[in-house]
């Protein structure tokens, strides 16, 4: 079989990934026709909406959207009839870590990968090359190549590539326009190759060349986790650096800068902050400690672990040290936190550091102001109730309040805690805040973003990471 040419493709799973995915492949290859279809009627109807009121927000998606969306992209719920007339799926549906369940800790949860993949195979009348979006556990594409072949019509077959991807949030566009590599896994057969070739095609139409990187299925699958793994393991590396210059005096924005004029490391992904967050990191992580224990090595497993656990440390120490500036209370004092998204342009929260740090802080009794540029109150209150199951809203909502800004959320508070690095906090009017504060006004920043110089000359005391609090 030579490779097919690609002119219909159906992505499962109109989410972070899925969605600016999809949508910059129909932007770049006008004569594909992309369908991406959910199963949430909410969020496909948002991705729909005529004033592009889009589910998630992402710097440049809307205007990608706006220039695919009707000409030969789609949204849709019909996932059968998306499935049924694409020669190529993309199997992006959510792999949560699992929570529960016989020997749970944290094995990545399959459920939404198998029942898409059983979908495919129930409603394909005709051969198909399904490609892993999802991030998964090596070796899921055997699992999925079962449940395919198990469950086929006479004359389907079915070709699986890993094609994991590599875009940060807040910038999926730039990263999606210009990757730095696109990486297709594929089995080492002549049909395995054939498929890889029609995908590799596909990213032809803007990527060069050089940067398509095709590699065995299992290579593949792999390389997704082992990338997120080193990427947090710089930034736990750097954020176990920061608590020895609190303790000794040494500056960890000096540390880092001189570290990574070091070729070999490099200067990118060395900022010490409150943590990392995000739907990504320390679920991969965990996925990759899984994998170890299950392949029966426990020191490998024990390794990748220390990296989420440096990653509690540093918001525990974070929020301890706000305690211990704010003369080892916060009982009753309002504390401003400016950002709830687990990083600057996006709107996405999933395991951002502020929960942590507001949970702990209502722990301590403390009231707290919220206020962030992108993220909804609803999606706030979402993730508070689901942080302390044990509170009702109505609870939570004595101690919580959302603002509409930051000023707002700084009015009568005693501390301001910067947990999202928004650029527009570093343009606030510090003044308006100072005047507008208790006395004695702090500021905690987590993220290393205001010119903490700055801020003292107005007045405030700054607590930065990875430096001592008296300086
Ligand atoms: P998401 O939760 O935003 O989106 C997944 C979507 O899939 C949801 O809208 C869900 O309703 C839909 N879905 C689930 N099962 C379905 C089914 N059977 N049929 C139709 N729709 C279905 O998740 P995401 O952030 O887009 O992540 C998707 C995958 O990509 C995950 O494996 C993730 O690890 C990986 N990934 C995420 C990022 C990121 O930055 N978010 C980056 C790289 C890789």
């Amino acid at each position: 079989m030579a490779p097919v040419k690609v002119t219909k493709i159906c992505c499962i799973g109109a989410g972070y990934v899925g969605g600016p995915t999809c949508a910059v492949i129909a932007l770049k290859c006008p004569h594909i026709t992309v369908t991406i279809v959910d199963l949430n009627q909410a969020r496909v109807d948002a991705w729909n909406s005529p004033d592009f009121a889009l589910p998630i927000y992402e710097p440049g998606l809307e205007e990608v959207v706006r220039k695919a969306r009707g000409r030969n992209l789609f949204f849709s719920t019909n996932v059968d009839k998306a499935i049924e007339e694409a020669d190529l799926i993309f199997v992006s549906v959510n792999t949560p870590t699992k929570k529960s369940g016989v020997g749970a800790g944290f094995a990545a949860d399959l459920n939404y990968v198998e029942l898409a993949t059983r979908r495919i195979a129930t409603v394909a009348t005709s051969s198909k090359i399904v490609v892993e979006k999802s991030t998964v556990p090596c070796r899921t594409a055997e699992s999925m190549r079962t449940i395919l072949e198990a469950n086929s019509k006479p004359n389907c077959r079915f070709d699986i590539l890993s094609n994991p991807e590599f875009l940060a949030e807040g910038t999926a566009i730039s990263d999606l326009f210009s990757p730095d590599r696109v990486l297709i896994g594929s089995l080492q057969s002549q049909e395995g190759i054939d498929a890889c070739e029609s995908l590799k095609q596909v990213y032809s139409n803007w990527v060069p060349q050089e940067r398509i990187l095709t590699v065995g299925l299992w290579s593949s699958e792999l390389s997704k986790l082992a990338a997120n793994a080193m990427l947090a393991q710089r930034i736990s590396s750097i954020n176990a650096l920061s608590a020895i210059c609190e303790a000794t005096g040494a500056n960890i924005d000096e540390v880092s800068h001189a570290i990574g004029y070091d070729s070999r490391i490099g200067p990118k992904f060395l900022k010490a902050s409150v943590g990392f967050g995000g739907s990504c990191f320390q679920k991969d992580i965990l996925n990759l400690v899984y994998l170890s224990e299950s392949l029966h090595l426990p020191e490998v497993a024990a390794y990748w672990r220390q990296v989420v656990e440096m990653n509690e440390y540093q918001k525990r120490r974070f929020s301890k040290r706000v305690v211990d500036t704010l003369f080892n209370t916060i009982t009753g004092k309002r504390i401003a936190v400016l950002g709830f998204a687990f990083k600057a342009d996006t709107g996405d929260t999933r395991e951002s550091a502020a929960i942590t740090l507001i949970k702990d802080f209502q722990s301590e009794k403390a009231l707290v102001n919220v206020y962030d540029p992108q993220v909804s109150a609803d999606q706030i209150w979402l993730d508070l109730q689901e942080a302390s199951p044990l509170s009702s809203l109505e609870n939570i909502q004595k101690q919580v309040h959302i603002c509409g800004s930051a000023l707002e959320a700084c009015k009568n508070a005693e501390a301001v805690v910067i947990a999202t690095e928004w650029k527009e906090f570093n343009n606030i009017d510090w003044e308006a805040v100072y005047a507008g504060m208790n006395k004695p006004a702090f500021v905690f920043d987590g993220r290393l973003l205001v010119d903490a110089e700055k801020l003292r000359k107005i007045g405030f005391t700054v607590t930065t990471i990875g430096r001592p609090s008296s300086v």
